[in-house]
């Protein structure tokens, strides 16, 4: 039953409790009346009778009784004080003038807030009305965070009994309801054995009778362990629990507290989660090994296939150049073709064996100190008749006061081959094709090479997927042109591995610029100490173009 509290604050000095007199003698009762006034208190009302005390203690709402114990005929002081505290939560001091056991015995089991002799002192009385209102104003506080407690284990998604000190089943809550099966109706006052039936994985059954386990041993309790529930219909469901001991204030188990939840959800989502794992990691396995498989199978392919090729272009070749004999012009013409061919097929082969070779790490760079602007005017010589022959001007720039870079020439060489060759390639008869070479603008510590032309650009939604690995741009030049997609990301990975960078910016039919940033030598950039142990210097270098890079120069029929 809700029950009206006052406030839980201590009431100021000022503020003193409205006081109801129940009284069966007039004279007494006035005289109670002029006292507490006398003493500032405020008299809701005087009640002669039980009957007229329960009216007014719901009329005049005072905030203390003081109740005569003797009402004469009726209700005695002590019934009247029992059904109003059903209605009302107010301190009830009881005032008597008999002190006999029995009456006290009776008077305590009312609960009263404080209980004064006939005849008493002011004194006496204030103390006894400032006791009763402290002590009503704790049980009020009690009561209070005895509902919020309440309300808090009731409405928890754990389960939870609570017993006394004999294993008696004391509180259940709903959750433990719906977890055992069993109505809390039904197990209060039963030994928490019969109700909480736990078995060990291994089938064992667990001892629930945690009053003996705990209580030999003092806090902490034991952490939470994982075993079946057996429910009241005989089905077992997975929980995890808790059980902890209950002390009084001198140290001695009052009872234990065991909580429970039901972890179905948490295993299946758990099982869930292991099978998705192995799942991934069979995927995973067999992935690995395709692509190992793949690798292998490119590898061999390329290298069975390049070496009939490198005889059978020698072959051509050496026809062609009528070593074997006169050949007529028809002739010449069809083993020009063929030749052409073979360098297409040839330069197939070397891209996949290099985008193998990178994807597998077996690509290394032997990075040695060269100038860039050398390298790059080397390059464009070569590919001068090429660029001549489409009728495009192809220019080299070398701004003056680039250092020397960290490189591996022949790859690097590579790089700016196929940057150039894709720029001839796919630039129309007329246009120019440049490369620059100089600082990074943005950074003094980089050199930044750009390859630039005025063909016919690439188109901005596939700007960011053109270093992909075999992606090709669809369009009627790359039809016929050979190649396998592999150019740039091969470009992307010798550059990143030089621990530069590579960008493109395009424009559909205005051109496109590749910008290729190089770090300097550690000695030549600016703020920064020479190690020579990073770099395999070779200061001389070569004063060729690399072997290697030569081979590009006929790259993409050209
Ligand atoms: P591949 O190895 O087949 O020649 P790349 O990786 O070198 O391919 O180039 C990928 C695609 O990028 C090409 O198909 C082409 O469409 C486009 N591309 C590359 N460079 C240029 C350029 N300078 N101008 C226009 N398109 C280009």
């Amino acid at each position: 039953m809700a029950l009206a509290c006052p406030s839980p604050k201590p009431a100021p000095r000022a503020a003193l409790p409205r006081v109801l007199i129940v009284e069966d003698e007039a004279i007494v009762a006035m005289d109670f009346q002029r006292r507490l006034t006398r003493l500032g208190y405020t008299v809701t009302g005087v009640a002669y009778d039980g009957q007229q005390a329960i009216q007014k203690a719901g009329e005049t709402r005072p905030e203390l009784i003081l109740m005569d114990i003797n009402l004469g005929k009726g209700l005695s002081g002590i019934e009247t004080a029992l059904i109003i505290q059903q209605h009302q939560n107010l301190p009830i001091i009881y005032v008597t003038a008999n002190s006999d056991a029995d009456t006290v015995r009776r008077a305590a089991r009312s609960c009263p807030f404080g209980y004064v002799l006939k005849p008493f002192e002011d004194r006496e009385l204030e103390t006894a009305i400032q006791m009763g209102m402290v002590k009503h104003e704790v049980e009020c506080r009690l009561r209070e965070s005895e509902r919020r407690f309440n309300a808090t284990l009731t409405s928890m998604a754990d389960g939870l009994v609570a017993t006394d000190a004999g294993g008696r089943v004391e509180f259940f809550n709903p959750s433990a309801e719906a977890i055992t099966g069993w109505p809390q109706s039904q197990v209060l006052g039963r030994r928490l054995t019969e109700v909480l039936r736990l078995h060990e994985d291994s089938g064992a059954t667990t001892n629930t009778d945690f009053i003996v386990a705990l209580g030999a041993q003092p806090m902490p309790p034991h952490g939470s362990r994982t075993a079946r529930l057996e429910r009241r219909d005989g089905l077992q469901v997975p929980v995890e629990y808790r059980a902890a001991s209950i002390r009084d204030e001198r140290h001695n188990l009052a009872g234990i507290v065991v909580s429970f939840s039901d972890i179905r959800e948490r295993q299946r989502a758990e099982e869930a989660i292991r099978c998705a794992q192995l799942d991934l990691a069979r995927a995973h396995a067999e992935l690995t090994r395709k692509h190992e498989e793949l690798q292998s199978f490119y590898h061999t392919v390329s290298h069975e296939v390049k070496t009939p090729l490198t005889s059978a272009r020698e072959f051509v070749a050496l026809v062609l150049e009528s070593l074997a004999g006169p050949i007529n012009q028809t002739q010449r013409e069809y083993l020009s073709l063929a030749l052409e061919s073979c360098d297409q097929m040839r330069d197939c082969i070397n891209d996949l064996l290099d985008a193998t070779r990178l994807e597998t790490g077996k690509m290394s760079v032997e990075l040695r100190s060269a100038s860039l602007g050398e390298l790059a005017s080397r390059v464009v010589a070569m590919l001068k008749p090429a660029a001549e022959h489409k009728h495009i001007h192809l220019s080299a720039t070398v701004k003056p006061g680039v250092p020397e870079v960290a490189m591996d020439e022949t790859r690097i060489a590579q790089v700016l081959s196929n940057l150039l060759n894709n720029a001839i390639k796919f630039t129309a008869a007329g246009g120019l094709v440049a490369v620059t070479v100089g600082l990074a603008p943005e950074r003094s510590d980089w050199v930044l090479v750009t390859v630039a032309d005025t063909g016919r650009g690439i188109p901005a939604d596939q700007l960011d997927r053109i270093f992909d690995r075999l992606y090709q741009v669809k369009g009627p030049e790359e039809a016929g042109c050979g190649g396998l997609g592999l150019g740039l990301h091969i470009c992307h990975e010798l550059v990143t591995l030089h621990g530069g960078t590579i960008r493109v910016e395009s424009a559909v039919g205005k051109g496109s610029t590749f910008y290729v940033t190089l770090p300097l030598l550690p000695a030549a950039a600016p703020g920064h100490a020479a190690r020579p142990a990073e770099i395999n210097r070779d200061v001389a270098g070569p004063a060729r173009l690399p072997a290697a890079a030569a081979e590009f120069n006929l790259r993409k029929g050209l």
